[in-house]
């Protein structure tokens, strides 16, 4: 199964070989070219952990600008499912830094039935399953998506954002006494995340820990949300 799985990806990078996520460059391995590994603009380590509302704490390593920007734009919006996995790993690595031994399962924030019908994928399912190859475990399915409100891109206000995202997730029974990593592509006010941790919450999580890829410059500081 090993071997086939193997053929399989080799075959794969024939047709899709593995392209740097920031400026496309085809590389012999999955992940990021040097010159973007050491261009793209990062969080830093002051800024790479941002407390958004209630003290809920997102670490994100990059700044959502730029060709990180593009990076998941195209991952989003233009199929480009195969960068969840170096992007991923920059989670991993950032997560990994600030919350080790913090967390006992893996989750994200899903789309709804119906935007995942249209992409064909979950891009935050996508990055936590590219996460959890760094800790060998795998993500557990904890959300479900069950009102599909308007995009939060296309909404001005933190406000606006944060009505737009109430009572749309539901959560499984399984989220009771577990500490959680929920993972997300981008945090930008952060309400996204905090309605998924309420809902988590609210099912009996003991803990829930955000990461995302990238985090909007203006918000990377602690309480200027
Ligand atoms: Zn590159």
């Amino acid at each position: 199964m090993k071997m086939l799985k193997n053929f399989l990806e080799s075959l794969l990078n024939l047709v899709y070989p593995p392209k740097c996520p920031f400026c496309e460059r085809i590389l012999d391995y999955p992940g990021t070219c040097p010159a973007c590994d050491a261009a793209i603009p990062r969080t830093g380590d002051e800024f790479s952990l941002r407390e958004l509302e209630n003290g809920l704490l997102c670490a994100a390593p990059l700044r959502y600008e730029g060709t990180v920007r593009d990076a998941l734009l195209r991952l989003k919006f233009h199929g480009r499912a195969s960068s969840a996995v170096p992007l991923g790993a920059f989670i991993a690595q950032c997560a990994g830094e600030h919350y080790s031994g913090k967390f006992d399962v893996v989750t994200w924030t899903p789309v709804s039935r119906k935007r995942f019908k249209k992409r064909g994928y979950d891009q935050a399912e996508l990055l936590a399953r590219s996460a959890c190859q760094s800790w060998n475990t795998k993500p557990v399915r904890l959300l479900w998506k069950v009102k599909d409100n308007p995009a939060q891109s296309g909404l001005e206000t933190a406000a606006q954002r944060r009505a737009n995202v109430q009572d749309v997730y539901k959560a499984a029974p399984e989220a009771r006494g577990q500490r959680i990593l929920l993972i997300d592509d981008i945090c930008t006010t952060g309400s996204t995340l905090a309605s998924c941790a309420r809902t988590l919450f609210d099912a009996g999580a003991a803990s829930v820990l955000c990461a995302s890829v990238a985090s909007t410059g203006k918000s990377v500081e602690f309480g200027k949300e």
